[in-house]
C-alpha cells in the first residue's frame, strides 16, 4: 500500500517546480497604504483595503465601543443566541445603503456564496457561472449538486443560449460584479434582462464593487442604475469596507429563505459584534462624505492615464489593475524587482488565473497619494523597458 504522505510530498514538489508554491508574508503593521513586513517598510499595492478603512480611526473607535458593550466573541450562531444589536443594526444599514429591502449578515463572503447557492439550488437546478467567477461561487454551485454550466467570460449570447436550452425547475445565474483578477465589471442590466426573460435568479458577487463602484460607493447596482427582484446581492465587508464578514441582500422573501436554510449561516458562529459595528461605521462614513470614494476614483484615473502605454495592462475602471506577464516566472520576477524598490505588487499565478495569464495585480487605494501612484507607474515602466 502506498504511503499517503508520499502523494502529499509529490504534490508540494510539483508546486515548487512549477513556481506555484505560495508563501505568506508576515505583517507587523495594520493594513494600509504603507505597511511593515519582514522588518521592511513597503508601499502596498496588494490589499483589498480600497478605501484605507481597515485602520481608520472611526472604524477602530466603533470596534472598541462594541467590544466594551458586547465583549469579544458572539458565543453562538445567529439563530441560537449570537445575533446581537450591532449585527441587527448593520443589516438594516446595509439594506438602506445598497437600496435593497433586506440584508443578512454572514461570517465571510465565502460562507455567504455557499449559503446562497446551496439554499437556492438543488439537484434539479441549473447554475450558470461566468468562467472567471470567484472560486467560492463555483464551490457553492458544486456543493449544491446542481448542474453547473460555465459560460465563456462575459459572453452573454452564450449565456442566453444556455438559459434557453435549460429545462431545470430552478435556474440561477451567478456572476462576479467586478471580476477579482481582471477588474472588469459585469454587464448587470443585460444579466438582469436575461434572468427576467428566462425566469432565473441573478446572484451578484460585489466583493470588489462595494465601496468602489458608483459615485457614492454603493456598488454595482448604483454603478449600473439597476435593480430587480431577481437579484440576490452579496457584498463583503473585508475589502473596501475595512472590516470582516459579508452580507446577502435582496427581496424579503429570498433573504428570509436563506436565513432559514443556509447551512453556513445556521451552523457557524456569528461574527463578533465589533466586526458588524466597524462595518456600520464604514457605511456611515461613506454616507457622510463621498470624498473617500472620489479619492479612490481619482487614483484609478491617474494610474490609467500614466500607465496607458504599459504592455499587458488590461482595461479596468476599478481598483484592480492587472498587468499580464504570461508565465508564473515572468510575473514572479517582475514582482520581485518591484519589491526590491519597496513596492509590493503581487504576482498572481494559476490556479487563481488561467495558465499563460500570470500577472501583476495592482490594487489601488484611496489612501495612496498621487506621488505613490506615480512612483509605481515609473517603476513598472522601467521594469518593462
Ligand atoms: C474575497 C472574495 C470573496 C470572499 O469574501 P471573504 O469575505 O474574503 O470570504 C468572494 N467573492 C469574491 C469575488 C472575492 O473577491
Amino acid at each position: 500500500m502506498a504511503d499517503p504522505r508520499a502523494a502529499v510530498e509529490a504534490g508540494l514538489d510539483a508546486l515548487e517546480r512549477g513556481g506555484l508554491r505560495r508563501e505568506r508574508r508576515v505583517l507587523d503593521s495594520p493594513q494600509a497604504a504603507r505597511i511593515v513586513a519582514g522588518g521592511k517598510p513597503l508601499l502596498n499595492f496588494a490589499s483589498n483595503d480600497y478605501l484605507g478603512l481597515a485602520n481608520h480611526p472611526r472604524l477602530r473607535a466603533a470596534a472598541h465601543e462594541a467590544i466594551d458593550r458586547y465583549g469579544v466573541g458572539s458565543g453562538a450562531s445567529p439563530l441560537v443566541v449570537g445575533h446581537q444589536r450591532p449585527h441587527q443594526e448593520a443589516e438594516e444599514k446595509f439594506a438602506r445603503f445598497c437600496g435593497l429591502p433586506r440584508a443578512l449578515l454572514f461570517g465571510s463572503g465565502y460562507a455567504a456564496n455557499l449559503g446562497i447557492l446551496t439554499t437556492l439550488a438543488d439537484r434539479h437546478a441549473d447554475v450558470f457561472c461566468d468562467k472567471l467567477n470567484h472560486a467560492c461561487l463555483n464551490d457553492g454551485a458544486l456543493l449544491s449538486r446542481a448542474r453547473m454550466v460555465r459560460y465563456p467570460h462575459a459572453d452573454l449570447d452564450a449565456l442566453g443560449r444556455a438559459l434557453a436550452a435549460s429545462s431545470a425547475s430552478t435556474r440561477i445565474v451567478a456572476s462576479d460584479a467586478v471580476f477579482s483578477m481582471d477588474g472588469d465589471v459585469a454587464d448587470v442590466p443585460a444579466l438582469v434582462a436575461l434572468c427576467e426573460r428566462h425566469d432565473a435568479w441573478l446572484v451578484l458577487d460585489d466583493a470588489h464593487g462595494i465601496g468602489v463602484l458608483g459615485a457614492s460607493g454603493r456598488g454595482v447596482l448604483e454603478h449600473s442604475a439597476c435593480s430587480s427582484g431577481r437579484v440576490v446581492y452579496m457584498a463583503t465587508l473585508g475589502k473596501a469596507l475595512g472590516s470582516h464578514g459579508a452580507f446577502v441582500a435582496g427581496s424579503p422573501l429570498v433573504v428570509e429563505w436563506i436565513l432559514q436554510r443556509a447551512r453556513p449561516y445556521i451552523f457557524s458562529t456569528a461574527l463578533p459584534a465589533m466586526a458588524a459595528a466597524a462595518a456600520s461605521a464604514a457605511l456611515d462614513l461613506l454616507e457622510e462624505d463621498a470624498g473617500i470614494v472620489q479619492a479612490l476614483h481619482a487614483n484609478i484615473a491617474r494610474f490609467r492615464a500614466a500607465a496607458s502605454r504599459l504592455a499587458g495592462l488590461r482595461a479596468s475602471r476599478t481598483a484592480i489593475q492587472p498587468i499580464i506577464a504570461g508565465s508564473p516566472e515572468a510575473a514572479l520576477s517582475a514582482s520581485r524587482r518591484l519589491l526590491e524598490r519597496g513596492l509590493l505588487v503581487p504576482a498572481i499565478r494559476p490556479p487563481t488565473v488561467p495558465p499563460g495569464t500570470s500577472r501583476l495585480r495592482v490594487s489601488l487605494s484611496a489612501a495612496h497619494s498621487a506621488e505613490d501612484v506615480d512612483l509605481l507607474v515609473s517603476a513598472l515602466a522601467e521594469g518593462a523597458a
